[in-house]
């Protein structure tokens, strides 16, 4: 059974019989999908057939060949496990309210169930498509462990203020999930397959960036990934997470971005096999505080990929020290192309060209980096949200632009000591690196020729 608590109703449609259909987004998943589960209930409880639509949206903002390659693969998947439990499963093309709003009214769907997601793009989409049909609309949180809109009404100032509400609330919302059932009448919607050759070929934003090949999209993937990190990671985590060179952390992020996978899932996982470790203890600080507060920030600040978004103190600081000279300056492209002086950032930088996907550790560097070496922070934000959508596999996502304005705009952060250009932003540097691990070996193998992950 769903929790009433993560079931938003965006419209009151009008009350008639007739089929629901579950608009899947951002949980790109058949199992432990709470909106997929809810979708379900609804259906059984109507006596109304259910079908799934994805809708593929060309031109999504910063999204490449890379992340529709690693997607429809995924999505591919989710049609297989949709046929298991009976469920037709289509593939839309073209604007989603558009689309869907035609798909409603063809199939004379009552129920439209979808997944939440803070991000403004799909808030818009949502919005358009109220005013296109007349069917109700359900939005299920199947995405934070604890409900973006139950666990905080504001916008938190850090994790220092959300966790306490996550954690009391914890124990109600961390519990198994049923199976999905099999569906006993589709009505009819036909069992078909979709074309994901011709599905490939539609997209057209930024052919030009390559597929991976290290990592395998899809839910079947994921829970390989979760166990690879249970059994050899998890207990190296606390201590080595920081270093680079080191594969300690779970690689987890694109899974949870596509929603192959969900946080809860892994949470129970990790809590059943290592309990009340400092390791577990770490990680889920991170998988569950940290990655909820960024929903937390992208939901209830509107602003959340700009200079406007920011602190008013991160604000002030950073107009007080806004014409500081600059020791070095760059443009998009030298970025883009990982040509600044600095052969750590160079390194960073071709990690994520390369491999789509930056050690943690790396990011907080490589953006304030940003911050030092752009004309103006606006700039600065610009061009690592633009990289970070472009290459990370796990970019276009709440935990990138939160993790672009912790390290430009002290979101989530306090001031810390005053120097030029950053004010009283946090400061990151090179000889800090050091300290930390063994910057020389990780700039050699990114920096490296010989590195088997080729660009392009
Ligand atoms: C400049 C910058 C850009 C970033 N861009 C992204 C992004 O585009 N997408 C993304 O998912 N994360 C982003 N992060 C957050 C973090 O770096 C990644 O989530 C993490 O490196 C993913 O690797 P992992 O799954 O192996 O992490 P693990 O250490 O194994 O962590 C497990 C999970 O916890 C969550 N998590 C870990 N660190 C953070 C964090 N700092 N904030 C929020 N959640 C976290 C992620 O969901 C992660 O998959 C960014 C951070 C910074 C500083």
């Amino acid at each position: 059974m769903v929790k009433t608590e993560r079931v938003h109703v965006l419209k009151e449609g009008i009350k008639k019989p007739g089929p629901v259909v579950y608009w899947m987004s951002r949980e790109q998943r058949v199992n432990e999908n709470w909106a997929m589960l809810f979708a379900l209930d609804l259906s059984v409880k109507l006596q109304q057939p259910l079908t799934v639509v994805f809708c593929l949206a060309s031109n999504f903002p910063g999204a490449t060949l890379r992340h529709y390659d690693f997607m429809l693969k995924g999505l591919e998947e989710v049609e297989a496990g949709l046929l298991k439990k009976n469920i037709p499963f289509y593939l839309l093309m073209g604007s989603p309210p558009e689309t869907l709003a035609d798909f409603i009214a063809e199939y004379g769907i009552c129920h439209v169930v979808t997944d939440f997601d803070p991000l403004s793009i799909k808030r818009k989409w949502k919005g358009d498509l109220l005013t296109k049909t007349t069917a109700s609309v359900y939005e299920i949180d199947a995405h934070n462990i604890v409900p973006c809109r139950i666990a905080s009404q504001k916008c938190e100032f850090g994790a220092y203020t959300l966790r306490p509400k996550i954690k009391k609330r914890l124990h109600e919302f961390l519990d198994e999930y049923p199976m999905l059932a099999v569906q006993k009448n589709q009505g009819s919607f036909p069992l078909t397959k979709n074309d994901w050759i011709s599905a490939l070929q539609f997209p057209l934003s930024n052919p030009e960036i390559p597929p991976v090949e290290w990592m395998k999209p899809g839910e079947a993937a994921a829970k390989i990934a979760l166990q690879t990190f249970l059994d050899q990671k998890l207990e190296r985590y606390n201590e080595k997470r920081n270093d680079p060179n080191e594969d300690a952390t779970s690689q987890l992020s694109p899974y949870l971005h596509f929603g192959h996978i969900s946080a809860q899932r892994i949470a129970l996982e990790i809590i059943k096999n290592l309990p009340g470790n400092p390791n577990t203890e770490s990680f889920l600080e991170e998988l569950i505080v940290r990655r909820e507060l960024s929903d937390n920030f992208c939901f209830y600040n509107h602003q959340y990929d700009s200079f406007e978004g920011f602190p008013q103190w991160a604000r002030k600081t950073l107009n007080e020290h806004r014409h500081d000279e600059r020791e070095y300056l760059y443009g998009f492209d030298e970025f883009e192309n990982a040509r600044t002086h600095d052969p750590l950032w160079n390194a960073a930088q071709l990690e994520m060209v390369k491999s789509g996907k930056m050690h943690g550790y790396m990011r907080m560097y490589w953006a304030k980096k940003i911050l030092e070496w752009t004309q103006s922070p606006e700039e600065a934000m610009d061009f690592s949200i633009r990289l970070n959508d472009r290459y990370q596999l796990d970019g276009r996502d709440p935990n990138g632009y939160v993790g672009c304005a912790w390290s430009i705009g002290g979101v989530h952060d306090r001031a810390w000591a005053e120097r030029p250009v950053f004010g009283k932003i946090r400061f990151m540097n090179y000889k800090g690196c050091k300290r930390k691990f063994d910057v020389d070996k990780y700039t050699r193998k990114w920096l490296s020729k010989t590195n088997p992950l080729t660009l392009f």
